[in-house]
């Protein structure tokens, strides 16, 4: 009898162990395709820890108190069914779309596409979209040039994107380029022929953001629909006039925004100004959390 309640202990011991292990080094992917994951990451974390740690005890001490074991029991269950949960009932599920289509996002910097229209990317690429980003410089004044880059890839592939180039333009000196960054974006769009374009917009005080916008029209003047996304350092004329609602992905965009931990100091990236854009531009949109854009043109789908 206290062999076989031994083994019950030694068996749940090593799969509250494994769970620990699968989600500290994150191969469950909840952070990416679960609702409200950082809530249910702790919640199953931690109550795994209490569980795995008081089946060890019971089955090195098996005349302990029987509010050990249930204890051990109860945590376990909570931590089981949470996880359960998570990955059944708050899974991530965007509309797959019955036309698929290939988007072409652009940036002037490694986190400029999280930081703006991260949550619409992720969900275009949970609807069955084909996504490819663009990066103009590797950032090198803004931080470290090499974990920009690698951070970039992460925070791409977190989303979903299917493939990231990287161009070489010196960082803050974009204007000085538009032309030929114009030549490298419009190779791109010959080879794609994208649907939609998600590029910065004039309405920016940054002068890279703007050489980017410009060079982006011009390499896509053939192209029928260009939205021009929202960055920290827009104008008051940033006036959007297209919004995506974001509601279910507004946790991923956080999370995809924090792949760029070089940048992690900066005030516009922290989850409550995140979170109050969104919500800003969802009251302007009647949802309760959107992204805006300014349409350069569009064409509907209809
Ligand atoms: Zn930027």
């Amino acid at each position: 009898m206290f062999g076989l309640v031994k083994f019950i202990h030694l068996i749940n011991c090593i799969i509250f162990n494994i769970v620990i292990i699968l989600i500290l080094t994150k191969k469950l992917p909840l952070k990416r395709m679960v609702r409200k994951s950082k809530i249910i990451f702790w919640i199953i974390l931690i109550s795994n820890i209490f569980s795995a740690t008081l089946q060890f005890f019971c089955l090195i001490n098996l005349d302990s108190n029987i509010w050990y074991h249930l204890g051990a029991d109860c945590l376990g269950i909570i931590g089981q069914s949470t996880l359960l949960i998570g990955v059944v009932w708050m899974k991530l599920i965007a509309e797959p779309s019955p036309r698929p289509m290939k988007i072409l996002a652009i940036g002037a910097h490694p986190d400029d596409i999280e930081i703006a229209c991260g949550g619409s990317i992720a969900k275009l690429c949970d609807a069955g979209h084909t996504i490819v980003g663009l990066i103009v410089s590797g950032g090198e004044c803004g931080g470290n040039s090499s974990s920009r880059r690698i951070e970039a890839m992460k925070g791409a592939e977190f989303l979903g994107i299917n493939k990231v180039e990287m161009m070489d333009f010196p960082d803050t000196r974009l204007d000085n380029f538009v032309l030929e960054i114009s030549k490298q974006i419009e190779t791109v769009v010959n080879e794609l022929k994208p649907d939609i374009v998600f590029t910065h917009s004039v309405h920016d005080i940054h002068q890279d953001h703007r050489a980017v916008h410009y060079a982006t029209v011009r390499a896509c003047r053939n192209l029928s629909t260009i939205l021009c996304y929202e960055s920290p350092s827009i104008t008051q004329k940033f006036q959007p006039n297209v919004f995506v609602n974001i509601e279910q992905y507004i946790d991923v965009k956080i999370e995809s925004i924090r792949e760029h931990e070089d940048q992690n100091k900066k005030s516009y990236v922290q989850p409550e100004q995140v979170y109050g854009k969104a919500i800003f531009r969802g009251t302007q949109a009647k949802l309760k959390q959107a992204e805006g854009f300014e349409a350069i043109r569009i064409n509907l789908p209809i």
